[in-house]
């Protein structure tokens, strides 16, 4: 390996620090320190890289550095959370982008020798490739540039031929070795088609998955280009990113019970089934005041936010309330749902932010069976993850989903502004027993409303 030994050692360094911020965003407590060292680490790597041997062009990637920053300090500023997915989608699609680039500079250069490298080179730009285009795509579904998935006929028969190309010309490019540009290109231009032709069909409530998994392939694709440019900090934290990706697809994917398969080629619709189980019951409406009532005198109340909780910013609000039933001797804990939101750990990030203590935030499996024992499930902005479908309909797109077992409750209050339905577009047979009251409004205002009801009632 070449490069001076204090290279060697400030990259081993950074990896250990990668490592440890890693671990320490596993808890809510410790994950914004967590970043700022993956962050301090990262910057350390890019500067000790300038010391590397034979460097050229230092001041067109002082450029690059800067412009880069500066659109990622701008809009790291300005997104708000709810547009934080496509975010982490668009950003995601750049490491695969840069991967890709890379070996495409190296291919052009001649640069890659020995079969090792031009495997690892061949599979880094491939899958690059298809997690740049995939997560483009990706990216114009969540924020709204592309408003329906694409489903065409023999869509796999299709991806199996992209693949089957792809996998053909980079066979080619190892054993020639110096490949010509056309095959380079073309090599490029099918890797690219083959993202989009897998994302574009991708709709409704799989995308977090799909953008999950294109992280695990961004990791991995820059750990492979890592060994190939012979880069040890490129190349743990790819291995990193690959692997905690992976791990959190699984685990979303288990969540959701939706095969990583299924997820890629049957897509959720979320268009009525013939045979869908009719919904019976009618819708009841409650006040401000009777919400206030029931939980004012309750003993436990559970709430469950969703997305509506982030599009209407009522978190401060949801937490003010709280703790004014607690006041009141009422037990208030938060029941989370893996995929509520749009983004994993989004209504984690969300209560976290107005100042919710963490032993008073539970994931489903720790909570699912107190439900049971509550006198009140509020339900805030959430639908699908709350939606008893999942349990009982078969011909449902999101059967199988684990939710939340909130009509377990002995009341249940839903605040929503209408009628709309959920990100997978099923109608909630939730909202239609007869423990659950609707409480219609904007999750802020109505919260709000509470409150002062609250307050105003004598203990
Ligand atoms: P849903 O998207 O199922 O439902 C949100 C509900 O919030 C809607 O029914 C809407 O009803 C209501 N709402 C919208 N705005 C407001 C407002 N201002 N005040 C009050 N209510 C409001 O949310 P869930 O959190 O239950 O489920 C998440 C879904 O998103 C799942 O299907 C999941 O798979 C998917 N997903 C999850 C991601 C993740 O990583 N967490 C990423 C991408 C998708 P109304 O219009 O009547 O107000």
């Amino acid at each position: 390996m070449t490069g001076h030994w204090f290279i060697h050692a400030a990259y081993l360094a950074v990896a250990v620090v990668f490592i440890f911020g890693l671990k320490a965003m596993a808890s809510p407590a410790t994950a914004r320190k967590g970043i700022v060292w993956a962050g301090y680490a990262m910057v350390a790597a890019v500067i000790v890289t300038f010391f590397w041997p034979g460097m050229e062009n230092r001041w067109l990637i002082v450029l690059g550095i800067l412009l880069g920053g500066v659109v990622a300090w701008r809009s790291g500023k300005k997104v708000a959370m709810t547009e934080m997915p496509q975010m982490v989608a668009i950003y995601n699609g750049m490491g695969g982008g840069a991967a890709a680039a890379i070996a495409a500079v190296e291919f052009a250069r001649g640069e890659v020798h020995g079969p090792a490298m031009l495997v690892m080179a061949v599979l880094g730009a491939l899958i690059g490739a298809v997690a740049f285009s995939g997560s483009c795509v990706a990216w114009a579904k969540l924020a709204g540039k592309m408003k329906r998935a694409y489903r065409f006929p023999n869509q796999r028969t299709l991806s199996t031929m992209l693949a089957i190309i792809v996998g053909w010309l980079g066979i080619g490019i190892v054993v020639d070795g110096h490949p010509w540009a056309i095959a380079i290109i073309l090599f490029f231009a099918v890797a690219l088609l083959l993202g989009v032709v897998l994302t574009a069909p991708i709709g409704g409530a799989d995308m977090p998955v799909v953008i999950s998994l294109l992280n695990a392939f961004t990791g991995l694709a820059v750990g492979f280009e890592g060994y190939v440019l012979q880069i040890p900090a490129l190349i743990v934290a790819g291995i990193v990113v690959g692997a905690s990706g992976t791990l959190l697809t699984h685990l979303m994917a288990k969540a959701m019970n939706r095969p990583i398969r299924n997820v890629l080629f049957t897509p959720l619709t979320g268009e009525a089934q013939e045979d869908a189980q009719a919904i019976e019951g009618r819708m009841q409406e409650t006040t401000a005041l009777d919400a206030a009532a029931t939980m004012r005198y309750a003993a436990k109340v559970i709430v469950v936010p969703g997305y509506g909780m982030a599009v209407a910013g009522a978190q401060h609000k949801v937490w003010e309330m709280s703790q004014l039933l607690e006041e009141a001797g009422v037990s208030v804990s938060f029941a989370i749902h893996p995929v509520a939101g749009r983004m994993p750990g989004h209504m984690n990030v969300l209560l976290a932010e107005a100042g919710v203590p963490y032993d008073k935030i539970f994931d489903l499996d720790e909570i699912n069976n107190d439900f049971a024992q509550a006198d009140v499930a509020l339900v805030i902005g959430a639908n699908d993850v709350v939606n008893p479908v999942a349990r009982t309909d078969k011909s449902s797109p999101i059967y199988g989903m684990p939710i939340l077992n909130v009509d377990h409750a002995r009341n249940v209050i839903v605040v929503k502004r209408g009628q709309g339905t959920g990100y997978s577009g099923v109608e909630n047979a939730l909202f239609y027993m007869e423990n659950c009251h609707m409480l219609y409004g904007s999750a802020q205002e109505a919260i709000a409303e509470v409150i002062q009801h609250v307050k105003s009632m004598e203990g």
